[in-house]
């Protein structure tokens, strides 16, 4: 199922103040008081058992859900693989637990080999720490996974396995350094995330063995995607599906890690990746930032004069090809060095900035309008002869006219002069032939009493 991780994954105790409990199983009596003294001086309250029977048998009388468990594996009685799957069986039929938030365990044990292991990771086991441990150990281990880090917060994973054990221990890792996740349970699934969530993505971890769609053939098809093109994947899989290593870094994967794996295996590796990301993403914003400030006007919010000039190069390339119009208006505010003067820069400010949101108000969706200097402004407009073009002019003229230009007690009445030229009427050789065109008609315009809109018959 898709789905995002509950906040409260490890069914942790209520928001009060209260500790962390931690379930202690070993047999040893030594074994158990260093590990409780150890947790007791982190801060955890602990209980601890003798055995896996023992454990069992006393959930029932908890009045609330250990935080987490840890186990021994050799035990009297009942082991601690039998104890976990037993866990496992009463949160699957919600009698202790849930399947959704299962209680975390870690094993602790002296028989750390790769057939334990391998059976601690398909029962969703975190951690395992070998016997003997340091000091220090364990208590670190368990905050690890009970004090939960915001390292990555704000950033999101897609966990694709079809099995569900699998994506809910990586998912329990991740949400540890803050992640968000989402889930899929094959590639075809993973793809349709990706497409939908693309630009939000920060990491995917991937399963190569999957039915419906394979882990190599959705990283291959997801890396065509340009959101994803740069997207950390990491891919999983078992030793005995010996080509997928192969196969998945040929599709584009970034990483490979081998299961079972333990939590701080799958950490240390994304950890490299997501630093890697948030760098990328860093000089990704400040590109666009400086792209921002190349090409955009910081009073107004329209275009600059640099990106105008070379985007009405193109518009004026473009109509000569296909054979439309381009009109071009050039505004001056008139007389602005008094509104300077009487009401101060600030206002002036002010009714810079409220000419650039009425000029964008009137322009459409293929127009471009721009701040060309101080109190100057352009339009360019694509496919619109003389006609339309005064139309426009006129309209804008008016409005300016007619605003109630008022700020912080000061008004003042402004107005602008504005030319007009047109590539069908004045036939131009160029788009800065164009433009001075333009400007010319606008010295008419101030010539023949300002606030009015002027154009150069042919
Ligand atoms: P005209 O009707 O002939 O255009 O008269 P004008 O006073 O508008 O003439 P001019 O073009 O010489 O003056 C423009 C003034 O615009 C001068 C300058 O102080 C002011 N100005 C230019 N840029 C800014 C700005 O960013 N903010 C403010 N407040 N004023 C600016
Ligand atoms: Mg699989
Ligand atoms: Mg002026
Ligand atoms: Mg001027």
């Amino acid at each position: 199922m898709m789905g995002i991780i509950d906040e409260n994954l490890n069914n942790a105790a209520p928001a009060s103040m209260d500790r962390k409990t931690v379930v202690v199983v070993d047999d040893s009596s030594t074994m158990r008081s260093i590990i409780q003294q150890e947790l007791e001086a982190a801060g955890f309250a602990v209980i601890t058992f003798i055995d896996g029977l023992e454990a069992l048998s006393s959930f029932h009388w908890m009045h609330k859900l250990p935080d987490l468990i840890t186990l021994d594996i050799d035990m009297p009685r009942m082991d601690g693989f039998v104890c976990c799957e037993k866990i496992r069986e009463l949160e699957d039929k919600g009698l202790f637990g849930t399947p959704e938030a299962r209680i975390p365990v870690l094993f602790v044990s002296a028989n750390d080999t790769f057939e334990n292991r391998s059976r601690g990771f398909h029962l969703g086991v975190l951690e395992f720490i070998s016997k003997p441990f340091v000091r220090g150990d364990i208590a670190k281990a368990v905050s690890r996974v009970l004090l939960p880090q915001s390292t990555f917060a704000g950033m999101t994973a897609l966990v694709i396995d079809d099995n569900q054990g699998v994506r809910r221990m990586v998912g329990t890792c991740l949400h540890r350094i803050g992640l968000t996740i989402i889930e899929a349970e094959n590639g075809r699934q993973a793809y349709d995330l990706v497409r939908e969530h693309s630009s939000r993505l920060d990491l995917a971890i991937v399963d190569y063995e999957m039915p419906v769609m394979r882990g190599d053939e959705f990283i291959h098809l997801a890396r065509q995607l340009p959101e994803a093109e740069l997207l950390p994947m990491l891919s999983i899989s078992s030793t005995e599906e010996t080509n997928a290593v192969l196969r998945m870094f040929r599709a584009g994967a970034t990483d490979y890690l081998m299961k079972p794996f333990i939590a701080e295996e799958l950490l240390a590796r994304v950890q490299v990746h997501l630093q890697l990301r948030r760098h990328v993403r860093h000089l990704e914003e400040m590109n666009r930032n400086l792209y921002d400030r190349a090409v955009n006007d910081a009073l107004t919010g329209l275009r600059n004069k640099r990106y105008f000039q070379e985007a009405f190069e193109e518009m004026f390339a473009r109509a000569l090809r296909i054979g439309i119009d381009l009109s071009c208006l050039f505004f001056d505010l008139d007389h602005f060095k008094k509104v300077n003067d009487t009401c101060g820069h600030g206002f002036g400010d002010y009714v810079l900035k409220t000419v650039g949101a009425l000029l964008r108000k009137n322009v459409r969706c293929g127009d471009l309008a721009a701040r060309f200097g101080g109190e100057e402004f352009v339009v360019a407009l694509p496919s619109t002869n003389v006609d339309s073009a005064l139309f426009v002019a006129e309209k804008i003229r008016a409005q300016i006219e007619g605003y109630r230009f008022s700020d912080q007690g000061q008004q003042w009445a402004v107005t602008a002069s504005i030319g007009v030229a047109s590539l069908h009427v004045h036939r131009p050789k160029t788009a800065a032939d164009l433009l001075q065109l333009a400007d010319q008609a606008l010295y008419r315009a101030k010539g023949n009493g300002r606030n009015r809109v002027e154009y150069q018959r042919a």
